[in-house]
């Protein structure tokens, strides 16, 4: 079951322009990316992705626009001193970083959108501490630690230094789950999916119910 835990009963979306920012987060590896993907082909709702900008390589399968502006270390700087960025983070302390672009963000607010960032807990969190935002915050994991090692190992695109810096991350993101208003387990892609579109739906709802 979906649980709320926000206290504030105000659909405002604070930026003024139509569109409302969904945050999502979780560890890597709990299967976002995928259940967001289906969203996107499968929630009746107007939704749109934020892309990224990373400075990671590419994964087999990945493409470059799509799933990230795959960029180089100058470019991401370059970016940043310009403040092209809403937030920026080096993720697992790697030397990559990821950073969500301002005008991803701002054209889909601009067209009455959902815009869905799938961001790390600290990259939410600056989110959330910028008062223009009033984003609707889903955290979606896998169950357990044991299942998220799992999930990374069969996925088979990282090294044993990544899985490690990858499940040391996780444990801590993991403590952040309270400050998001809604866990989501994934255990089924399908019982996922259907569950974040019923909430979107439900926050909508809300939203108009508001306005009357
Ligand atoms: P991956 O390398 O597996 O695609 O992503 C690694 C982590 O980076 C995930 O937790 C993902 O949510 C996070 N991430 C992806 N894009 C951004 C971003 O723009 N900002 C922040 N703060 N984190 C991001």
């Amino acid at each position: 079951m979906p649980q709320d835990a926000s206290n504030s009963d105000s659909p405002s979306t604070g930026h003024g322009l139509p569109g409302r920012l969904v945050i999502v987060s979780g560890p890597s590896g709990a299967g976002k990316s995928t259940v967001v993907q289906r969203l996107l082909r499968e929630c009746d709702l107007p939704l749109t992705m934020s892309v990224s900008a990373t400075t990671r390589d590419p994964r087999p399968g990945e493409t470059d626009g799509k799933d990230y502006l795959f960029i180089s270390s100058d470019e991401f700087n370059r970016r940043r001193e310009a403040g092209e960025f809403l937030e920026c983070k080096e993720v697992f302390k790697l030397g990559r970083w990821y950073g969500t672009l301002r005008d991803q963000v701002a054209s889909g607010l601009k067209a009455g959108q959902l815009v869905i960032l799938e961001i790390d807990v600290q990259g939410a969190l600056n989110v959330l501490d910028n008062r223009e935002f009033n984003p609707i915050t889903l955290f979606i994991h896998p169950g357990s630690m044991d299942e998220l090692e799992a999930r990374l190992r069969k996925r088979g695109t990282e090294t044993e230094q990544a899985i490690t810096a990858r499940l040391e991350t996780a444990a801590g993101e993991m403590r952040f789950m309270p400050q998001y208003q809604y866990e989501i387990i994934n255990g089924s892609v399908d019982a996922a999916v259907a569950e974040i579109c019923q909430i979107l739906r439900d926050q909508k709802e809300n939203e108009r119910c508001s306005k009357n």
